[in-house]
């Protein structure tokens, strides 16, 4: 006799299957359907955030203690000076505050009013930019002050839609004027900004994708009085506690509502795809030094890079540059030598090397066609981009 428990497994294995009545093909489908569209409202909405919502009114009372002072801002009580905000801007665009300091101390004791910018020389306004890179921000504001004085009788426009018809402004500085020097609802979103948004919202989507995501989340929280003060909160806040590699989140006052400190990741944010860095650019310089130790150097034409700058004669910067020809493209026949190494510059899309000639000329000897000789002495005042400071530099070393 088969113990009972075999006997159970038996009969459960003999026992025939009961199959489920087929349901009707149309009621499937209906069935299906219904589940996709759950699924995809679940994808579409956030997740529940499990932190507070962060409150403008904190972090303007943070600002309100630990606010920089910084030479272009208005004191608490003052209004600000559009002139000052925008000069400002413009000089921080890719540059840190601390090179721009002096440089618009410089700018403002030169030319204190903006009819003083707009009506100075173009060469003079590079002279004083020099050092200070990307150089096309020094035309544009130039061409800019003229465009303020010649259509808006010299006076800032307001509004950020007729602030961006002005040449150099783009939407991030003129939300940042239209914020700061007019009280204006608007929300200038640059680097520092990004991080702190894709940090409180752990913004998993890279840059420069995630862009339109931080910037809507960055103007729902922009609040509709002390627009001007909310902005510079959020700069400051960025460039002090939220540092890119090792924010104080026990100092933030938005460290309760920020998703990235609750997961305890914050420094990995904000995502980036990686970028490839542009190919190497090779070329030749050439740095003639005449008997009186004055060196030749010339104007680069107005438009593209470095234009409008000084420079001592050059190739073309090139992928493909083949030193042997470097001789052939000399601005004077000479016995020219190769300086031992190279001079390094990296710009903002490509790394460049420099290989450098040098040669002696007579004391009487004339400058080739647009090109004229420089006392060293006058070398310090003139719009020479660093990469020709270095130049020079290795040029004339012995
Ligand atoms: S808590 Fe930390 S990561 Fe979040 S905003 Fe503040 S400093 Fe940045």
């Amino acid at each position: 006799m088969k113990p009972l428990c075999q006997i159970d497994k038996a009969m459960t294995l003999a026992a025939p299957r009961v199959r489920k009545k087929a349901r009707p093909a149309k009621v499937v489908q209906k069935t299906a359907a219904r589940k996709k569209t759950v699924r995809k409202r679940a994808a579409a909405k956030p997740p529940a955030p499990r932190e507070p919502a962060p409150r403008a009114a904190t972090l303007l009372a943070w600002y309100a203690r630990h606010r920089r002072h910084l030479p272009w801002r208005a004191r608490p009580s003052e209004p600000a000076d559009p002139y000052r905000v925008w000069l400002s801007e413009i000089m921080l665009q890719q540059t840190t505050v601390k090179a721009v300091g002096p440089y618009f101390e410089r700018f403002l004791a030169r030319w204190p009013r903006l009819q003083d910018l707009a009506s100075a020389p173009l060469e003079d306004v590079l002279k004083l930019w020099a050092g200070l890179g990307y150089y096309a921000r020094a035309r544009n504001l130039h061409v800019c002050a003229r465009a303020i004085v010649e259509r808006h009788g010299g006076a800032f426009p307001d509004t950020e839609d007729t602030l961006r018809t002005l040449p150099g402004i783009g939407a991030y500085t003129a939300a940042a004027i239209a914020a700061i020097a007019f009280g204006r609802k608007a929300t200038p979103v640059d680097g520092n900004i990004e991080r702190v948004i894709a940090r409180l919202h752990a913004i998993e989507t890279p840059l420069p994708a995630a862009k339109p995501l931080i910037h809507a989340h960055a103007q729902a929280l922009t609040p509709a009085r002390h627009a001007g003060d909310f902005a510079q909160a959020m700069m400051d806040l960025g460039a002090s506690l939220c540092s890119p590699k090792r924010p104080a989140c026990a100092l933030c006052p938005w460290n309760d509502a920020c998703a990235a400190h609750r997961r305890g990741d914050a420094e990995t944010f904000p995502r980036k795809t990686p970028k490839a860095n542009g190919a190497l650019r090779r070329g030749a310089a050439y740095v003639a030094v005449r008997a009186d130790g004055a060196i030749l150097a010339r104007v680069r034409p107005p438009a593209g890079l470095l234009g409008g700058m000084m420079e001592v004669p050059t190739t073309d910067w090139t992928h493909d540059f083949d030193e042997r020809d470097a001789l052939a493209h000399a601005p004077f026949k000479a016995a020219w030598q190769r300086v031992p190494g190279v001079v390094r510059h990296v710009f903002t899309h490509f790394p460049l090397e420099l290989t450098v000639y040098r040669a002696r000329a007579a004391a009487g000897a004339r400058p080739p066609k647009d090109a004229r000789w420089l006392p060293q002495h006058k070398i310090a005042n003139e719009a020479f981009p660093n990469v020709m400071r270095k130049v020079i530099a290795h040029g004339i070393s012995d």
